[in-house]
């Protein structure tokens, strides 16, 4: 399931016996490498917003003796050939390279997305007009 589809169910609530959330979270750090993702994958049946590294995802399945194709966040089988990039995730890791997190939220029906930097302390720093 695509991540823009998941977040969209979650901002305007999939039925009515489910509140639609606010705000979502989403993380532009990879769960295997707890590093920023380059290229945000996930199993073409994962049913979650989170994504991970794909070639970390294919390394870590190289290495091991026996592999065993599970997703790294749902532990869904995800073959390589059921890996796909995340078009969401992608977009947002371009459009904000300095944060491990966005925040998405639908407000008068447009989404919009807002970065959270890296290192939270970094918030008060002004840096005055050049
Ligand atoms: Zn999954």
């Amino acid at each position: 399931m695509d991540t823009i589809e998941l977040v969209l169910n979650s901002l305007l609530g999939p039925n009515k016996d489910i509140e639609p959330l606010d705000k979502i979270s989403l993380s532009l750090t990879c769960p295997i490498t707890y590093t920023k993702m380059k290229v945000a994958c996930k199993g073409s049946r994962c049913r979650h917003a989170t994504c991970f590294e794909g070639a970390s995802f294919l390394q870590m399945h190289q290495q091991s003796g026996e592999p065993r194709w599970k997703c790294a966040v749902c532990k869904e089988i995800v073959h390589w050939y059921n890996l796909r990039s995340d078009e969401l995730m992608q977009y947002l890791i371009e459009q904000f390279p300095d944060c491990d997190k966005v925040e998405a939220k639908l407000q008068d029906g447009v989404l919009s997305f807002h970065g959270i930097p890296a290192d939270p302390d970094v918030d008060d720093d002004e840096d005055g007009m050049d």
